[in-house]
């Protein structure tokens, strides 16, 4: 099924999304618990998918802090809770920021149920509800979703994945495009670093696949996540010069072990929670014109008025066609705390939970 709207990039960001939470790897058996999302990273680079490879009792365990994710500071606190009862200054190592950040992180985290705090003599204890599993993620891949290349976007694509290559911050790299014969795209990909994948992705919104799918066109390889990576700051550009040649430096700056640590540990607890159908908070579901349309063996955004698969930029009260869904639509047949767009959410929160295992699953 090819749908209208469907040659953007974000119908096919979630049909890839939706094919690598059924099918990762893309070669060999799956023996990790794979969880996915979209649009995360560091402040100066986004991944369009985000895919977590997962210990399974690492993530059975790591449901017990709560479906939201824990921030750095929160991080700091549940990793060092101690098992019993402790004054939290003694029990926890010098954060390097002030203390009053850490009581905030202590109350908040106490409100969701994933630390115990106390007042004894006017002093603050805490204790853990359980250890921290530190290994629940096993590896993080991060994808690039082009659908279409041409000569451009194929430099800023180069330019992206070298930046991921050295800073080795994921543990793979790969660029998802949309299969089809054209043979200057192909030769285009020849320009990509040899460290970064390729996916030749037949999805079932922009082809006429019935089931979305894809094809391995070349392999990655691993990372080096464990060793200092390198952030470049600057790259020269040829396409500056009349010469063709930019003699000028790069410029980048070294990231250390800790901070990469860190920072994965970050990108994997927001993508805990967010999953990559979280998509419908940013646009407009409770608009009358919106509807989820089946393509394939997945679900699609859609908007009536326009008669398209709708962008997550467009689809927003600013938009010229957005009109509230009735009052009368939220009684008539619907679930009682809702009309269709709760609906909407409803059914997009279930399909993320079954992803994530509860701590009393076996
Ligand atoms: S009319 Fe606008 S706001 Fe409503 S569903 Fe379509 S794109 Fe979204």
């Amino acid at each position: 099924m090819s749908l209208p709207g469907a040659d953007a990039e974000f119908p096919f960001e979630l049909a890839t999304c939706r094919w690598v939470e059924r099918e990762w790897p893309p070669s060999g058996e799956r023996d990790s618990a794979v969880l996915v999302a979209r649009q995360l990273g560091t402040q100066s680079r986004r991944w369009d998918t985000v895919v977590l490879e997962c210990d399974l009792a690492g993530l059975t365990a790591r449901a017990a802090f709560g479906p939201d994710a824990l921030s750095s500071n929160q991080l700091h606190v549940v990793r060092h809770a101690p098992a019993d009862w402790e004054y939290y200054r003694d029990a926890l190592p010098d954060p390097g920021y002030p203390w009053r950040y850490v009581r905030e992180s202590v109350h908040a985290l106490s409100a969701r149920g994933a630390l115990e705090h106390r007042k004894r003599s006017g002093r603050i204890e805490i204790r853990r509800i359980g250890p921290y599993p530190e290994e629940w993620v096993r590896r993080i891949v991060a994808v690039e979703n082009k659908p279409d290349l041409d000569k451009t976007a194929a430099r800023a694509l180069a330019d992206q994945l070298e930046t991921d290559v050295a800073l080795a911050l994921a543990d793979e790299a790969w660029v998802a495009v949309r299969a089809n014969e054209d043979v200057n795209e192909r030769l285009l990909l020849e320009g990509l670093p040899v460290e970064a994948g390729i996916l030749a992705v037949s999805d079932a919104v922009g082809t006429d696949a019935d089931r979305t799918s894809a094809e391995v066109l070349w392999h990655p390889r691993t990372l080096a996540v464990d060793d200092p990576g390198t952030r470049i700051l600057e790259n020269p550009n040829p396409a500056d010069s009349a010469s063709g040649y930019d003699a000028s430096a790069a410029r980048f700056e070294y990231a250390d072990v800790d901070w990469k640590r860190r920072k994965r540990l970050a990108i994997a607890e927001r993508a805990y929670e967010r999953g990559w159908r979280s998509y419908v908070d940013a646009m407009r579901p409770d608009c009358r014109h919106f509807a989820l349309e089946a393509a394939g063996d997945g679900l699609v955004p859609w908007c009536e008025a326009k008669g398209r698969c709708q962008t997550s930029a467009e689809c927003r009260g600013a938009c010229n066609e957005f009109e509230p869904e009735p009052p009368a639509w939220r009684t008539r047949g619907w679930p009682i705390d809702g009309g269709p767009g709760k609906g909407v959410r409803r059914v997009l929160d279930r399909r993320k939970e079954r992803r994530r295992p509860a701590p009393d699953d076996d």
